[in-house]
């Protein structure tokens, strides 16, 4: 089964008995394109399509007949034409998707599965015989020899290797043709396309298919145990099932088949995790769990006598589940059954380097997964994450890395990738040029994906292709030499942003304009050009000017009205989300604010430089020791991106999403800051200089009853992108100095390390030393005042935030809470008792 299906995804075309016959385009000049009436609409519009990008890349209209003698010459497009010919013909039943191309002196047969192998034997053979690309959506490229191309006698077929494949861009829902050219097969049911594949998308569902609303009340037991409660409200769309409810198996039973009524054609219905990590743990779920050394044993376990039931009744429906953050390793023991398909996500993982590249310490562990889930299950679809989802605008190096990750998907039993990327966007950083890319490799796993953009850029950008060119080497290059590891959520630091980068790359695109001959080439180089204005946008945000009691972008790098031509440019080529949440107006007035000069606290004494922008949530913004003249605030990010800052958790009032002005008064060496929530409640903070301390302290007190919780939220920078821990120490007292990170923990990614500091709250001190540079950084704060402390160390990013979760409290009207915390300068580390 499997090596029929690898022999039949090889692209082979073998010369005929007649041996060295061949045509080209221009001999067919006189030819008729043959469609049977009894064709499919996809298979009728297959023939116009021919017919059209004939005459687009020869210049003659061929007419399109119902039937034809091939001793004239002839193109029979569809099984019913191609069976009608006279030509030799093989019966053999294609795939859904599978098309044969058989050319002959005098014919030219081109047919496949239905719905959507004969349109696709079309594209092929304008594109592997013809030379012809399906660049953009208005942007198809004919070789200026198309005509004179010589096309051998003989037969290509091609069954894609992937039965579901989607490149996720806004290019692609929007113009669901131009996808079809591509062979995405995942945007439109049109049947004129050939509709979409039966397979969908594994996505969050089991909240869906056992509301809480419906379930709940009669059977909280039916929902996930976390810490001690039957959760059912939690973020990610709802809560997670208690898997090992035996009663809940005929719910989902029930629910599945009712989803089945519903969607006859789907190959698939999910089963799916909510997108949190409150998984069950009450004592069957976790005896499971520990067992199957997996979060995965549970939920399999689950799925498995869903779909031993389903079966019965529909043993050709796959039931689809995640193996997705807990749920990515396998379960030790328990395999799926024939009728489970398992969708792996990659969110973990580093997009500069390949998925398979042993180099690189994020992509190991994802792989030792895959291998893992290969040897239990045949339907492997994966969820393969490409953009920069805080940033879809900023360069992103993954050029060439896509092409070597979809070959291992393929190579290790993928049958179907997502490839998310800014789907929900338009005109994003090179979308042109990803989409392109992304679809080609999908369609053809083993394609190189930096020769595909290579490619692209030499028959889009044309004239102005070498400084393009440039530019995308020159970049990767440069994310490479500082052994970084981007994933889908970095920032400007992890990807190299920085002001110089941010000049260089606008150079580049400089020259390309400069280059550009016809307007058109012009407007595609201005189009690509949205993202070094973009990262120009962030890099002039990083460090702030400050006069006259206001902070600025530093613009001297670039002309004044730098954000005005950003903007117009997103206006003119439709780019309107910022990243995956934020829309390009929302970010643009953000920017305008700063850009307009922001209100601006400076404090300094002997020890300390500080600036504070009370206008956006009070954020510290610069925190120079002077007698080292070093900013451990925070600052390769853009501005919109958060700092040293303070987020109310319960009810209103300052967060990352609802950035909040206070009034600010300033005395010297202190500055009191000052706002009134949505209930009435005040909040009041404090940041002064005392000695060689910075002290923090706050207090809310309510107007009407509320929560109180706060997160301290200080980003501090490491100087360094190492996850050594003998050069990066963190260190916590508990109740005496001890170093939290260990060898043990170095390669772990971000997420895993948040626990290892979360119950050191009672010692009172937190802090982190670079061993190299020298430096370090002390929080002091009273425990009583505090429940947790959290980690977040991401050594791509040079950042460490040593976080504080304040105590959570019930305030009455008029009762008030609050705590205090001081940052020290440290240039020896901790000292540790032996
Ligand atoms: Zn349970
Ligand atoms: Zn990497």
């Amino acid at each position: 089964m499997q090596t029929s299906l690898l022999i039949l995804a090889l692209t082979t075309l073998t010369a005929t008995a007649m041996g060295a016959e061949s045509i080209t385009p221009g001999a067919m000049m006189s030819w008729k394109i043959v469609c049977a009436t009894a064709a499919t609409p996809s298979e009728k519009y297959a023939a116009t399509e021919f017919q059209r990008l004939f005459k687009e890349m020869g210049g003659k209209e061929l007419p399109l007949v119902e039937a034809a003698d091939a001793s004239d010459g002839a193109i029979f497009i569809g099984p019913d034409a191609v069976l009608g010919s006279g030509q030799p013909t093989d019966r053999r039943a294609l795939d859904e998707e599978a098309l044969r191309i058989r050319v002959t002196p005098n014919a030219v047969c081109i047919d496949g599965g239905r719905p959507r192998g004969t349109l696709y034997g079309v594209y092929e053979f304008y594109e592997e015989l013809c030379g012809v690309r399906f660049l953009t959506f208005d942007h198809t490229y004919f070789p200026p020899d198309a005509a004179q191309r010589t096309i051998p006698a003989g037969v290509l077929v091609v069954n894609p290797t992937f039965v579901f494949r989607w490149s996720y861009y806004g290019e692609t829902s929007r113009y669901p043709d131009f996808a079809a050219r591509l062979r995405v097969n995942t945007v439109s049911d049109d049947p004129k396309l050939g509709g979409r594949t039966g397979y969908r998308l594994v996505n969050h569902n089991v909240a869906y298919l056992v509301p809480p609303a419906k379930w709940g009340k009669e059977h909280p037991e039916y929902f996930a145990l976390v810490n001690g409660q039957r959760k059912l409200e939690e973020g990610g769309g709802g809560p997670q099932l208690c898997m090992s409810n035996p009663e809940l198996v005929g719910v989902v039973v029930e629910a599945v088949l009712e989803e089945i009524k519903k969607n006859p054609t789907a190959r698939n219905i999910n089963i799916a995790q909510m997108d949190n990590d409150s998984y069950c743990t009450c004592p069957n779920c976790a005896a499971i769990d520990a067992l199957e050394e997996s979060h995965a044993g549970a939920t399999l376990a689950f799925v498995n006598a869903v779909a031993e039931r389903v079966e019965k009744s529909h043993p050709e429906v796959f039931l689809s589940t995640f193996a997705y953050q807990y749920t990515r390793r396998p379960p030790k023991n328990i395999k799926p059954r024939p009728n489970v398909m398992i969708q792996l996500c990659s969110i973990e993982c580093c997009d500069f380097h390949a998925i398979e590249d042993p180099s690189c310490p994020l992509n190991r562990a994802f792989c030792a997964d895959l291998t893992g889930w290969k040897k239990i299950v045949n339907h492997v679809f994966i969820w393969h994450y490409n953009t920069n989802f805080k940033g879809y605008v900023l360069p992103f190096p993954n050029l060439r890395s896509i092409g070597p990750s979809v070959a291992y998907f393929a190579n290790n039993n993928g049958k179907g990738v997502f490839m998310q990327a800014a789907g929900n966007g338009f005109s994003t950083e090179l979308s042109d040029l990803r989409n392109y890319v992304m679809a080609r490799c999908l369609w053809k796993p083993g394609r190189d994906s930096w020769k595909e953009a290579e490619e692209f850029c030499r028959l889009h950008y044309a004239e102005s292709a070498g400084p393009i060119l440039a530019y995308l080497k020159w970049y990767h290059d440069l994310v490479d030499s500082f052994g970084v590891h981007p994933t889908c959520f970095p920032t400007e630091s992890s990807l190299c942003i920085s002001p110089e980068s941010a000049r260089r790359i606008m150079g580049y695109f400089r020259d390309a304009l400069a280059l550009a001959k016809s307007g058109a080439v012009k407007t595609r180089v201005e189009k690509a050009s949205l993202c070094a204005y973009r990262a120009a946008v962030s890099a002039s945000s990083m460090k702030l000017t400050y006069r006259d009691g206001k902070c600025y972008p530093d613009l001297s790098e670039y002309s004044s009205d730098l954000l005005d031509q950003y903007a117009a440019l997103c206006q003119r080529f439709g780019a309107t989300m910022d990243d995956e949440m934020l829309p390009t107006a929302r970010y643009l007035d953000l920017m305008r604010s700063l850009h307009a000069g922001l209100k601006a606290v400076a404090l300094e004494n002997e020890f300390w430089r500080l600036m504070v922008v009370p206008e956006s949530n009070g954020k510290v913004v610069e925190m120079t020791y002077k007698p080292t003249r070093r900013n451990i605030a925070r600052a390769p990010r853009g501005f919109n991106r958060f700092r040293h800052e303070e987020w109310i958790k319960q009810g209103d009032g300052p967060r990352s999403d609802n950035i909040l002005a206070f009034d600010a008064q300033t005395e010297p060496q202190r500055v009191r800051l000052a706002l009134t929530t949505k209930d009435g409640a005040r909040l009041e903070r404090s940041i002064a200089l005392v000695g060689d301390a910075v002290r923090f302290e706050t207090r809310l007190t309510a107007e009407a009853p509320r929560p109180f919780e706060v997160l301290v939220h200080p980003e501090y920078d490491t100087a360094s992108m190492s996850a050594d821990s003998d050069i990066l120490g963190i260190y916590v007292k508990k109740p005496d100095w001890m170093q939290a990170n260990g060898k043990e923990t170095a390669a772990l990614h971000e997420d895993q390390q948040r626990s290892m500091v979360k119950d050191a709250v009672g010692g009172g001190a937190y802090a982190y030393f670079n061993h190299q540079a020298k430096f370090g950084v002390e929080q002091r704060f009273d425990s009583s005042q505090f429940s947790a402390l959290g980690l977040f160390w991401d050594p791509s990013r040079q950042q460490i935030n040593l976080e504080m979760t304040s105590k959570v409290l019930s305030l009455t009207r008029g009762q008030s809470a609050g705590y205090a915390y001081e940052v020290r300068y440290l240039k020896n580390a901790p000292e540790l008792t032996k």
